[in-house]
């Protein structure tokens, strides 16, 4: 296996890639790999911080006043950027956060996607018009651009949240500001000096299109994303991560009436029914449990098994669990790669210690392949049968536990227990039964922004709005309708009667 610095050092190669003005003592970046210390970062200042939000705010006065399909253009470009660098920047997403290499390239063609996307919609920002009531009148809403969008970013998909936020923001007018996470901020880097390079080149065809500042990157721990929740210049703020951090987050910015897009934790089940696709289901299992080693917000972390069949399930899994490829995720097969840090494993290790007091029976989750490197720490990913949905099932452990839990009876009580968690992200159905699948996606069926039928959990398109309900934080980025939450709304009424006639038939003679 090629030592992940080496790989750095070509990467950064292929991408054009300076990395000397950001290089530090800060904070160490390790690839999870191999464990290697793949660069030392310094982090912005608080001052600097307050620097960056203010430069970003005056671009936004600018960029505001440039014709949407104009701003498209910029985000146009980038993409192409994405298309030319995709090999390389996916490669350095898998250096740093550690995924196989196909799910680093596909995190990199998430972004080429949300860029054609938000070149489309640059041309479709509308409003209604509405009948009015007066005579001679005519109602309709506009939108407009908010100011500075804030985004604090998480680990785990260390660029494809920000570029869903940033072409997003960036089509509807607004000026962008980006924290990080502090464990990948090289394709951070990266991404930040594509764009650059993107609006030089713009700016080179038509001068003066974009402006300096547009896009702020800013390297360092939480502070700076609580300074992003606390700044009256940052109206938007999209912040990704856990729980925990969320509900800091959020009452920052409540409290200057600010608006939080969140995207927090999940817990996501899927129900298996009597009438399930059995074989389908366990690949689609396998896929949403153990890809990305478990760390992705829509990683399935509970099977709910309908009594019948769960033997004959729970058999293939066990099958398919031993003989799935963990090892270095730049090699071609690897299916599981490593955890982000040690820190996850001890939090895995303890999740299925609290697993086995609480009644579960656990097989696979012991650390495997301590070769690839002292701190790298790579996982069997766990099944575990638990008696029922105790307090460790409730909660999310970032790593590949897959809880499994038994039903009786009808859907309903299945719909029940995927329920009965305080998060609401990502869910799925496997039946052939229409009356259950409909049922799942009903009014009283799954609790979740996302639920699926014959599909897993995880690996959404960012066609639709994505997001879950309850503690992940009710908030909607990528697709459908979400580019609202990055846009302000004025309803605008327009008199051309000649007369003064009032809503509501109120006479007010002066
Ligand atoms: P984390 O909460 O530790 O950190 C996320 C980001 O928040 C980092 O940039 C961090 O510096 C910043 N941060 C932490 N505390 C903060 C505070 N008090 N104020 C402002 N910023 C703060 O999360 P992580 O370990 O990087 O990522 C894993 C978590 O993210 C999991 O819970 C996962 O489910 C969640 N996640 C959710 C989604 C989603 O779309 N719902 C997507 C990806 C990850």
């Amino acid at each position: 296996m090629s030592d992940s610095r080496t790989r750095l050092q070509q990467v950064l190669q292929d991408l054009g890639l300076d990395l000397g003005a950001f290089e530090g003592q800060d904070w160490s970046i390790r690839a999870p790999r191999d464990g290697v210390v793949l660069a030392g970062v310094k982090s912005h200042s608080a001052e600097q911080a307050q620097a960056a939000l203010a430069q970003a705010h005056q671009a936004w006065l600018g960029w505001r006043g440039v014709p949407a399909p104009v701003r498209g253009e910029l985000v146009r470009r980038f993409g192409e950027l994405l298309r030319r660098h995709k090999a390389a920047l996916g490669e350095l997403v898998s250096l740093e956060a550690g995924k196989i290499a196909a799910e680093g390239q596909g995190e990199v063609q998430e972004m080429i996607d949300i860029c054609d996307f938000a070149l489309g919609l640059s041309r479709q920002l509308h409003g209604l018009t509405i009948a009015s009531e007066r005579p001679g009148h005519r109602m309709m809403e506009t939108w407009h651009p908010m100011g500075v969008v804030g985004i604090i970013s998480a680990f785990n998909f260390p660029v494809a949240v920000w570029s869903w936020n940033a072409a997003l923001a960036l089509v509807c007018g607004n000026a962008i500001v980006w924290k990080p996470s502090e464990k990948t901020p090289l394709t951070a880097i990266a991404c930040q000096q594509l764009l650059r390079q993107a609006m030089e080149a713009f700016n080179a065809d038509q001068p003066g299109t974009v402006p300096e500042g547009l896009s702020q990157l800013l390297i360092g721990g939480r502070e700076l994303g609580e300074a992003l929740a606390a700044s009256p210049l940052v109206p938007v703020l999209s912040a990704t991560g856990s729980t925990r951090m969320g509900r800091q987050v959020a009452v920052k910015v409540a409290e200057r009436f600010g608006r939080a897009i969140l995207e927090l934790g999940g817990n996501n089940a899927m129900i298996v029914t009597p009438t399930a696709d059995l074989e389908l289901a366990a690949r689609a299992i396998t896929f949403a449990a153990v890809g990305t080693a478990g760390q992705r917000c829509t990683t399935l972390r509970r099977l709910i098994v309908h009594a019948s069949v769960a033997d004959a399930l729970l058999a293939r899994l066990a099958q398919i669990y031993q003989s799935i490829a963990i090892g270095d995720p730049l090699q071609q097969g690897t299916l599981v790669g490593p955890l982000i840090d040690r820190a996850a494993f001890d939090a895995m290790q303890r999740a299925l210690e609290q697993a086995r007091a609480e009644g579960g029976q656990v097989l696979g989750g012991e650390r495997v392949r301590a070769d690839l490197g002292q701190d790298a720490w790579y996982v069997r990913p766990a099944l575990v049968q638990m008696p029922g949905q105790s307090a460790v099932v409730q909660r999310e452990t970032f790593a590949p536990i897959l809880y499994v839990l038994r039903y009786g009876g009808d859907t309903g009580a299945a719909i029940a227990l995927q329920n009965a968690v305080p998060q609401g992200l990502s869910s799925a159905i496997f039946t052939q039964s229409l009356a259950d699948a409909e049922r799942f996606m009903s009014a009283a069926g799954s609790d979740c922004g996302i639920a699926n039928v014959n599909i897993g959990t995880s690996g959404a398109e960012i066609g639709g709005a994505f997001g879950g309900e309850k503690e992940t934080g009710g908030g909607r980025e990528s697709g459908s309708d979400a580019w609202k939450g990055y846009m302000r709304r004025a309803t605008n009424t327009i008199n051309y009667s000649g007369a003064l006639p009032l809503a509501q038939g109120v006479r007010f003679d002066v």
